[in-house]
């Protein structure tokens, strides 16, 4: 069955910014639940200190958690601060699960690829895209790809990447693609070919951002549709091949009149349906009754 990694404590109620990312998590869990498709939602610890200063400057780390150093929203939210370790580890035990089991994992998170080595912004406090890499190299994988399909670029992940010279990384990110913003369906036509190049990877992490979509803010490249042929493209061809994969939420924007996210929450329905169809292959053989 599908693994969630979600506790109550990553998710916070009342954070003062634009981004919903920080309540996220809780109302997205309530959505999955509500479709009716079955699935785990598995219990995790947080990350220590330590976990986070591998892929951070000590100071930082230590003043945002305590509160002497703004987080990535621009606050000094307690609050947020006490979800982060929670944040990253959900990520982080989502990945190690992937890995162990060979199988899909999903890590209901949000606000990573902006934090860079030094320093967090744009939602992001702590990176734990580049954390999960690290951490699943510790668990034995030699090459780990990350697919960010966030509309925006993933400049703290490239930052880590190149400070802590993690050349076992290899980073795909949507937003530092010149061809998305010229044409969108031939981008989209063109993802197998982007996905292919990971194919000899041991952990994909795919970063499945709905910023992306047409009508969002802060984003607006592909219709509802293309969003979700997008998640399927990506992760059909690693279940296929069984590589082991851990899907990450990441940005989305958009609000009804009230202030809810309905659509952002139909956006992210597309990873959770395409991992949870993936999830059920066994083997290539059953491809076909899965995807029929
Ligand atoms: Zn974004």
């Amino acid at each position: 069955m599908l693994k969630v990694f979600y506790s109550k404590n990553q998710s916070v109620g009342a954070n003062a910014s634009f981004s919903p990312s920080a309540g996220k998590p809780e109302q997205v869990i309530k959505s999955w639940k509500e479709r009716g498709q079955e699935f785990e939602i598995c219990e995790f610890s947080p990350v220590t200190r330590e976990d986070l200063k591998i892929v951070h400057e000590p100071s930082y780390v230590d003043g945002v958690l305590d509160l002497t150093h703004a987080n990535g929203f621009g606050n000094k939210s307690p609050e947020v601060a006490a979800a982060l370790p929670w944040v990253a580890g959900s990520m982080v035990a989502a990945t190690l699960s992937a890995l162990k089991n060979n199988t899909v994992t999903i890590s209901p998170t949000s606000g990573a690829h902006h934090a860079h080595y030094r320093n967090g912004g744009g939602f992001c406090t702590f990176n734990f895209l580049v954390l999960a890499a690290l951490k699943a190299r510790q668990a034995g994988a030699k090459k780990v790809g990350i697919i960010d399909l966030d509309c925006h670029y993933g400049d703290g992940t490239q930052d880590i990447i190149k400070t802590l010279k993690l050349d076992f990384i290899k980073h795909y990110t949507f937003g530092g693609d010149p061809l998305i913003h010229e044409d969108p369906a031939l981008w989209l036509q063109q993802l197998p070919e982007v996905v292919n190049t990971f194919s000899d990877y041991d952990l994909i992490i795919y970063n499945a951002g709905v910023d992306s979509h047409i009508d969002d803010p802060l984003g607006g490249y592909l219709t509802t549709e293309q969003i979700q042929e997008r998640d399927s493209t990506v992760l059909n061809p690693f279940r296929k091949k069984f590589i082991p994969t851990v899907v990450s939420l990441a940005g989305g924007y958009q609000k009804d009149a009230s202030g809810n996210i309905p659509k952002v929450l139909e956006l992210h329905g597309f990873v959770f349906n395409a991992a949870w169809f993936t999830e059920k292959l066994k083997s290539p053989e059953e491809e076909e009754l899965v995807y029929e």
